[in-house]
């Protein structure tokens, strides 16, 4: 293990002398010759009086003392790193830099001793060429079609992927869209990616669909309308769950949902309550009783429909068994939309004021509504050459990885390890400390990755064990190259036991 660690030598670790005070940047494909004052493609590296410099600071995540870990706004700018605990400290990926190509070992190889046991975190800054985000809308509203391209600035960014239980999900970037097709697309994919993964607005457009303004944490606006309502449930869910509530108040209620509209007397709820069947008959084709698909063409109208006549949903109503008086509710899977009605002598459906209780059950829907929110999930291939800098016998990580010995997080984030083969990890950006993204002009995403493990597997593992620099002297020697922030407390501390 190296007792310490100098600026100068991390520089070396990623640049060459080219002469005349002008250095190679070799921390990417791109090769910057950088001279002195200057900064490379990326604005990540800069020639500092001819030395390579990352020109941020790298991240150190600090946990309070406190049993419940609770987050500590630490003040910005340098810190003595001599007064951070090491016990409670985490060093990220984020402003690490990049040891490319990979057969160098990664730029921070931590060793640090928690609970009585030594373990090793190697952190550095992944390029990833092979990476995207996941994208969940929380609204019921048509966007486009499934497999519709999605665009920024006119350019194909991605596609609309399976709709999921209340939300409408995009798979943006992927290899093919930033490296596959032209260099605009490339540069723009790569651009939206990393305003998306920085929680920043984006404005997408379907084809054959609609716009769409994303931004994790806040919710879409679509078509420049502000979604509020994640749907309660799909109508045939919203008929279940509210069925009691209605029994005695309505005689049927139909909750119009572009996948499963709900018809209460027919449903099997309605039927265990003992309801009279009213006759009346939507649109669609039935599935089960009292479950509808496909009544309506996909919209921003009613429950994902187009529609915006409710009664328009209805295809019949039977003589036999209808009748005069009959109370009818319709209304959306958010309740933002109702329609109370009687059906008057001729069996034809009247909108009424609607009553009290039966307003209550429908606001109690909206009650139950959580707010629609964007989601957005980074996800990432880290099976590549990166994993050189980390071992040099990269499968033996890719395993460890994959049983759960070697912690995977992205800048203290937690990620979700894909079963299988490869490192395919995926985190919620929201989880990442800010800036934590960067780009290469290659193009790629620069995302922050680090691997904990005990020190010993890491031997197993055939870490570079020579590389290895206590966090003390790590924490010394980066001086005003290290900014230390708050730990997540929602995040998992990485050092905890399994
Ligand atoms: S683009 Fe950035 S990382 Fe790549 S060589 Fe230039 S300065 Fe270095």
């Amino acid at each position: 293990m190296s007792a310490s660690f100098s600026p100068e030598a991390r520089s070396q670790k990623f640049g060459q002398d080219e002469g005349e005070g002008i250095i190679r940047c070799d921390a990417c494909p791109v090769l910057c010759r950088i001279r002195p004052g200057r900064s490379g493609a990326c604005a990540r590296y800069a020639n500092d009086s001819g030395r390579l410099v990352r020109t941020d600071p790298a991240i150190v995540l600090a946990r309070t003392l406190d049993a419940g870990g609770r987050a500590v706004a630490f003040a910005e700018g340098a810190w003595d790193g001599k007064l951070l605990d090491p016990s409670r400290a985490f060093v990220t990926g984020i402003g690490a830099g990049t040891t490319y190509p990979d057969y160098k070992p990664a730029p921070f190889i931590v060793g640090a001793e928690h609970d009585g046991v030594e373990t090793v975190t190697v952190v550095t800054e992944g390029m990833f060429s092979y990476c995207g985000v996941k994208v969940k809308i929380d609204t019921d509203r048509h966007l486009g079609p499934e497999a519709a391209a999605v665009r920024a600035q006119g350019e194909q960014v991605g596609h609309v992927t399976t709709a999921e239980y209340g939300s409408q999900m995009l798979s943006l970037g992927g290899v093919r869209h930033l490296t596959g097709g032209s260099k605009k697309e490339g540069t723009v994919t790569c651009e939206t990616l990393l305003a998306l993964c920085a929680g920043e607005a984006v404005e997408l457009t379907i084809d054959g669909g609609h716009a769409v303004i994303v931004q994790a944490g806040q919710a879409p606006i679509v078509d420049g309308t502000p979604e509020r309502r994640m749907r309660v449930g799909c109508g045939s869910a919203t008929v279940g769950i509210f069925a009691q509530q209605w029994l005695g108040e309505a005689d049927e209620v139909i909750v119009v949902d572009d996948h499963i509209t709900g018809v209460l007397s027919e449903h099997q709820a309605g039927k265990v309550l003992g309801m009279r069947a009213t006759g009346i008959r939507v649109r669609g084709r039935r599935s089960t009783p009292g479950r509808y698909f496909q009544v309506a063409a996909p919209g921003l109208g009613w429950g994902g429909t187009d529609i915006t006549d409710p009664l328009a949903i209805i295809e019949t109503i039977d003589p036999k068994r209808a009748w005069p008086g009959l109370r009818l509710l319709l209304t959306s899977t958010t309740g933002e939309d109702a329609l109370w009605c009687v059906l008057d002598e001729q069996l034809r459906p009247i909108p009424a004021e609607m009553p009290a209780k039966v307003r209550t059950v429908v606001e109690r829907i909206g009650e139950n509504c959580e707010p629609s929110l964007c989601t957005v999930l980074f996800m990432a291939g880290a099976g590549g050459s990166l994993r050189a800098g980390v071992t040099g016998n990269p499968v033996l990580l890719t395993r460890s990885v994959a049983a759960g010995e070697t912690r995977v997080t992205m800048g203290g984030a937690p990620c979700y390890v894909w079963p299988g083969g490869g490192i395919t990890v995926m985190a919620d950006v929201l989880r990442l400390p800010g800036n934590a993204f960067g780009y290469v002009p290659t193009p790629a995403l620069v995302a922050p990755i680090e691997f904990t493990l005990p020190r010993r597997l890491y031997e197993r593992l055939g870490g570079h064990m020579e590389e290895i620099v206590p966090l003390a002297a790590l924490l010394a020697g980066l001086g005003d190259q290290l900014r230390v922030e708050g730990w997540n407390a929602d995040n998992p501390w990485p050092f905890a036991p399994p």
